[in-house]
């Protein structure tokens, strides 16, 4: 049974005053039980803040990023023991906007990976393909490649200790949604090559999810829930994806 889990990515966005806001809405709307674990990852500027306002509640927190190194001289960069020191539970690795403006490489992702697992971190592996990939037909061969070198340094249970995020690059902030059936096929892809992992490894969809998208998504059998950029900056909005999950 994989439990449904629905993960915000605010990107470079938010102030203290607007992220009072809207944690505060989401944990007003986010009590009681729930099947579906949330979380949200701001920038690292605001992790404290964010843990002061969702201590005791039932909402967790990540980062966007982590440094391969544990410390020493790297400027600008924050690492695993920060990132569980400040109480992050998560930690995104390889979204798409740091492969492509930051020029990190699958291997620089897999070290990543291995550095949030060794920190007591949750790694959300982000894969997916371009619209170019896509249309010459490539897009298991793209999403394989980032998964295989993420398996080849971690190992297969060092993967499935993590979360795994299909995020086609064309879906991301456009407003363009794969189909559920397109997202399902790739998911289920996902599933085959985690091999024996697979039925367990947690696998979300990421790509301009709505309110009103995630429901159809969410109906696919391999789809275990979201990563979700802009509607994660709405607490209506991100909350009603939530439900959506349970
Ligand atoms: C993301 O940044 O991971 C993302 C899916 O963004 P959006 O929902 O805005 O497409």
């Amino acid at each position: 049974m994989r439990r449904p889990i629905v993960i915000g990515n605010w990107k470079m966005n938010g102030d203290y005053a607007a992220n009072r806001e809207l944690l505060s809405g989401l944990v007003e709307q986010w009590t009681g039980v729930h099947q579906a674990e949330v979380a949200v990852c701001p920038p690292f500027v605001y992790l404290a803040q964010a843990a002061e306002l969702l201590e005791n509640t039932n909402i967790g927190f990540g980062s966007q990023d982590i440094s391969k190194q544990a410390s020493g001289a790297y400027t600008g960069e924050v690492s695993g023991p920060m990132l569980s020191d400040v109480g992050c539970r998560y930690a995104l690795v390889g979204h798409s906007e740091r492969r492509e403006y930051h020029g990190e490489t699958s291997q620089l992702v897999a070290e990543k990976f291995q550095a949030a697992l060794d920190n007591g971190l949750i790694p959300v592996l982000c894969v997916g393909e371009s619209l170019e990939d896509r249309e010459a037909g490539k897009t298991f061969d793209v999403v394989g490649a980032q998964l295989l070198a993420v398996i080849e340094h971690c190992g297969l249970a060092g993967v499935a200790k993590g979360i795994i995020a299909y995020e086609p690059i064309w879906a991301i902030g456009t407003g363009k949604t794969a189909t559920p059936e397109m997202a399902q096929d790739v998911h289920s892809y996902i599933r085959e090559v985690m091999g024996p992992e697979g039925d367990s490894v947690r696998i979300l969809y990421g790509g301009s999810v709505k309110p009103d998208s995630a429901e159809g998504l969410f109906g696919q059998k391999d789809i275990d829930g979201a990563l979700v950029g802009g509607a994660s900056l709405n607490a209506d909005d991100f909350v009603a994806i939530c439900r959506a999950a349970e």
